[in-house]
């Protein structure tokens, strides 16, 4: 039987071999992101002019000409298909020094909460599906304290004003809760300007929180928001 298994194992590798899931290139491995893709798309960036109430911010991706396809897929799509290559990104940058300094001294993680409709809408959290993983390996509790209690509208054109005005009390904490002395780590699909996660982090210090840093899978500087940076 096993010789069996095998043989069938090796014409299903034979007939769909393991592809890049950005460019479709044939990979070793099945969800790894080819070289030339892992070249261009890895960032591990945490050079970025930091929000007010966030003490550091990683970012492992880049967005646009990077993971934006298979995030589009996740978020507008539905489609669950993507997770498994998003989730690989992360595993295989789980050990790196920049990521490791992030997560020391961590207590929890929170996820940037959708509003109930937009969940309702998509059926899950994006962000929740893309760290739970990774957390859970790193033993870093994923914990939904907060809400977003208004349905903003898509923040992709809008520039950092627009979206500070937008987003101003959007957030608060679930049920009211002490976290003093607490370390928390946002995690984030993707990272703009940073205002959503810098909104997060004032609930979160509201309520004792003595540093907020953020994890994002991808980096986005949209041609409107560089023109809002200037
Ligand atoms: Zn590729």
């Amino acid at each position: 039987m096993n010789f069996i298994r095998e043989l069938w194992e090796a014409v299903i590798y034979f007939l769909f071999p393991p592809r890049c899931p950005v460019c479709k290139e044939i990979v070793d491995e099945r969800y790894q992101l080819c070289e030339k893709c892992a070249e261009k798309i890895l960032r591990l960036d945490c050079s970025t002019e930091l929000p007010a109430q966030i003490e550091k911010v990683l970012r492992v991706t880049k967005y646009r000409d990077g993971l934006q396809p298979l995030l589009h897929k996740l978020k507008f799509d539905n489609n669950l298909d993507v997770l498994p290559a998003l989730k690989k990104i992360l595993d295989d940058v789980a050990e790196n020094k920049e990521v490791l300094k992030l997560l020391s001294g961590i207590n929890f993680a929170v996820p940037v909460p959708l509003h109930e409709e937009r969940f309702k809408e998509r059926g899950f959290n994006q962000t929740e599906k893309i760290f739970e993983d990774f957390l859970s390996k790193k033993n870093i509790p994923l914990r939904k304290i907060l809400i977003r209690r208004v349905a903003t509208p898509k923040l992709y054109k809008f520039g950092k004003k627009e979206r500070q005005e937008i987003l101003k009390g959007v957030f608060a904490a679930v049920e009211p809760i002490d976290l003093r002395g607490q370390k928390i780590l946002i995690v984030d699909d993707i990272f703009t300007t940073g205002t959503t996660v810098n909104e997060c982090a004032k609930v979160l210090k509201s309520l004792g929180a003595e540093k907020v840093s953020v994890l994002a899978l991808a980096s986005d500087f949209g041609e409107k928001l560089l023109e809002a940076r200037t």
